[in-house]
């Protein structure tokens, strides 16, 4: 009998199940979505004669990369849409954040699931002709 290991892998069981909703917790928040990214792009006007070729200070500028279902697109904001899209985007980044987490929970609680499965098993009550077979 190996069930030395059981209570490990229950309390083990038991934390990753706690944190189960902390991980969740962008589910619970009520932000509009909006599927994108707020970033600063860094870039050369192109006139010659300006800061950005002479001291090598790129313009920058906000902009909001939208992810559409046919793809990626690029928008200059304002200050007040900055204010505006940031929190959405970030919100779509934390529910996406949380999907990614919650795929590696589901593997981490497969994995304890399977390590239980493998200390419960018994072939006790079996013939000795079935004892010798390997269990699926
Ligand atoms: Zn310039």
């Amino acid at each position: 009998m190996k069930a030395d290991k059981l209570p490990k892998l229950r309390q083990q069981l038991s934390s990753t199940l706690a944190a189960l909703k902390g991980l969740l917790g962008p589910a619970f928040d009520s932000t509009p979505i909006l599927p994108g990214a707020v970033h600063v792009s860094r870039h050369r006007c192109g006139k010659p004669q300006c800061r950005c070729v002479t001291e090598k200070k790129l313009h920058e500028s906000v902009r909001l990369q939208i992810r559409f279902q046919d793809g990626l697109t690029n928008r200059a904001l304002t200050e007040e849409q900055v204010a505006f899209f940031t929190p959405r985007a970030e919100a779509y980044r934390r529910l996406r954040q949380a999907g990614r987490a919650l795929r590696k929970w589901e593997k981490e609680v497969h994995q304890i699931l399977e390590s239980i499965e493998q200390e419960r098993r018994s072939t006790e009550g079996l013939s000795d002709e079935d004892q010798k077979r390997p269990l699926r």
